[in-house]
C-alpha cells in the first residue's frame, strides 16, 4: 500500500516538475526577445530594494487593511510551505509526520502555528474574494479586467481557501485516528483543527483513515497544481517580483533615458558639443514598436505584474476619461509576448506574424494620454514602470512615423528651432525683463 502511494507521489511530483520546467523555459524565451540591458550596478541598493519592497512587502503598506490580509496570504504561502515540505518528505520515503520525530515537543507547538497561519489565509482570501465580487472596488472592474483575469483572481483565492480547508480536516482525522490507534504519531493537540472533531467522531478507523489520506493526497495534488497554474497566471508575482524589484530602475523617476545618439546630436545643434565621427553602423528603431524593442526588464516586468490596477487607480489619465490604463499597458505586453512565444513553439512565425504591440494590442490614443507623471511607477507595489513601456513607443511614434498630434509636432519644431516650446525666436526670450524695467 505505502509503495503504490510512493510511486504515485512520485509520478504526480514528475508530471508536475515537467511541466513547470516547461512553462518556465517559455516564459524564459519570451523575455529574451527582449533588447539587451546589462544591469550590473548598486548591487547594495538592488538588493535592499528586494528584501524592502519583494520580500518586506513595503509598498503595500499605503493600504494597511489590504496590505495586512495580502501579507497573511504571502506568510502562510512562505511558511505553511514548510509543512509541504514534511509533505514532500513522507511521500518519497513513505513516513508519516516525519518532522515529528526530529522535533518532539515542538511539533505540536509548529503544527498549532501553521493551522493559526491557515486560518488567518482563509479569513483573508474571503475578505479579498468579498471586496472583488460583493463590494466589486472599481479597480477590479474596469474594462481590461475581462473575464480570464476576473476568474484568474478567484480561482486562485477559492482555492487557497479549499487547501486550507483540508489540512484542517486531515489534521482533525488524524488526531481521531490516533486516539484509536496508539501507533499513530503524536501530534499533541491542534487547536483550531480539534474545533472540526466532533463532525467526524461518527466515522469508523477506516473511514477516518480515507479521509485523512484524501486530504493529504488533495493537498500535495492541489500545491502541484498551483505551482503549475501560477507559471499562466498572474500570481507568477510570487517568485517575479523578486528579480523585478532587483532589476528595477534606481534613477529618479523623472528622469527619461534618453537615446546617447540622439542627445549627442542634440547637443552638437546646441553648440555644446562637437558633432563626434560616428562609426558606420547599422541604424536601429527609434523607441519600441514590438516587443523585442523593449529592453527584456520591461518584459520580465511584464510577468510580474500582479494587475491590482493600483497603478491605473493613480492615473490622472485614467481619471480624467481617458483611454489609458496603465495595467493594460502591462496585461497587453504580456499577451503580445504569449502570442508570440505560442506561434514560435509551434513553428509559425513568432514575432514576424505581421502584428505589432503598437497598432494591434495598444492604440496611440492610449499613449498619447499619457502625462508623464509618474503616479503609476509610484503606485506599484512590484516597482513596474509602465512609464517606460509608454515613452518608448511614443519615441517610436515621434520619431520614425511623425506621427505625434499635429499640437505636438509644432511644439518639437519650436523646440528645435526656437530651444523652447514657443513661437518666438530665443533671442527674444529676455525682452519681457527689459519691458518691465
Ligand atoms: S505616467 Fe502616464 S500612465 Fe503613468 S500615471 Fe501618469 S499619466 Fe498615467
Ligand atoms: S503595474 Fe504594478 S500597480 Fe499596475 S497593475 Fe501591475 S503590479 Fe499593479
Amino acid at each position: 500500500m505505502y509503495i503504490a502511494q510512493q510511486v504515485a507521489f512520485l509520478i504526480t511530483l514528475t508530471v508536475a516538475g515537467i511541466l513547470v520546467r516547461r512553462r518556465v523555459l517559455f516564459i524564459r524565451n519570451n523575455i529574451r526577445l527582449g533588447k539587451a540591458n546589462v544591469i550590473n550596478d548598486r548591487h547594495g541598493e538592488r538588493l535592499k530594494n528586494m528584501l524592502l519592497v519583494a520580500f518586506g512587502q513595503k509598498k503595500m503598506f499605503k493600504r494597511p487593511v489590504a496590505a495586512v490580509l495580502h501579507f497573511f496570504i504571502y506568510a502562510g504561502f512562505l511558511i505553511i510551505n514548510l509543512e509541504v515540505l514534511e509533505f514532500i518528505i513522507d511521500g518519497f520515503f513513505g513516513t508519516h509526520r516525519i518532522f515529528a520525530s526530529f522535533l518532539g515537543p515542538l511539533y505540536p507547538w509548529m503544527m498549532n502555528f501553521f493551522e493559526a497561519l491557515a486560518v488567518a489565509v482563509m479569513l483573508a482570501c474571503l475578505v479579498f474574494l468579498l471586496r472583488r465580487f460583493v463590494i466589486r472596488i472599481p479597480r477590479f472592474w474596469s474594462s481590461e479586467m475581462t473575464t480570464w483575469p476576473r476568474l484568474d483572481a478567484a480561482l486562485i483565492l477559492t482555492t487557497e481557501i479549499v487547501l486550507m480547508w483540508a489540512i484542517l480536516f486531515m489534521n482533525a482525522s488524524d488526531q481521531l485516528l490516533q486516539q484509536v490507534n496508539e501507533h499513530y504519531v503524536s501530534t499533541g493537540t491542534l487547536y483550531f483543527s480539534s474545533m472540526l472533531m466532533p463532525l467526524l467522531e461518527s466515522l469508523t478507523p477506516g473511514s477516518l483513515l480515507i479521509l485523512e489520506r484524501f486530504c493529504w493526497w488533495f493537498h500535495i495534488i492541489g500545491i502541484l497544481g498551483f505551482s503549475v497554474y501560477i507559471t499562466y497566471s498572474k500570481h507568477l508575482h510570487i517568485f517575479l517580483a523578486f528579480p523585478n524589484t532587483y532589476y528595477a530602475r534606481l534613477e529618479p523617476k523623472g528622469q527619461i533615458n534618453n537615446m546617447p545618439v540622439v542627445t549627442r546630436e542634440v547637443r552638437s545643434m546646441l553648440g555644446l558639443e562637437a558633432a563626434a565621427p560616428q562609426a558606420p553602423s547599422e541604424p536601429g528603431r527609434f523607441g519600441a514598436k514590438d516587443i523585442n524593442d523593449l529592453q527584456w526588464n520591461s518584459l520580465m516586468a511584464a510577468y510580474s505584474c500582479t494587475e491590482c490596477g493600483r497603478c491605473t487607480s493613480e492615473c490622472p489619465a485614467n481619471l480624467s476619461g481617458k483611454k489609458l490604463s496603465p495595467r493594460k499597458i502591462m496585461m497587453d505586453v504580456r499577451d503580445r509576448m504569449e502570442d508570440v512565444g505560442k506561434s514560435m513553439a509551434s513553428g509559425g512565425p513568432g514575432i514576424a506574424d505581421g502584428k505589432f504591440l503598437l497598432g494591434d494590442y495598444i492604440t496611440k490614443e492610449e499613449i498619447n494620454a499619457c502625462t508623464s507623471c509618474n503616479a503609476c511607477v509610484e503606485a506599484c507595489p512590484v516597482m513596474i514602470s509602465p512609464l517606460d513601456i509608454i515613452i518608448e513607443m511614443r519615441r517610436y511614434v515621434a520619431m520614425e512615423e511623425s506621427g505625434s498630434p499635429a499640437q505636438w509636432n509644432s511644439m518639437f519644431q519650436n523646440i528645435e528651432t526656437n530651444f523652447a516650446p514657443w513661437k518666438f525666436p530665443s533671442s527674444d526670450r529676455f525682452k519681457w525683463a527689459s519691458e518691465n524695467s
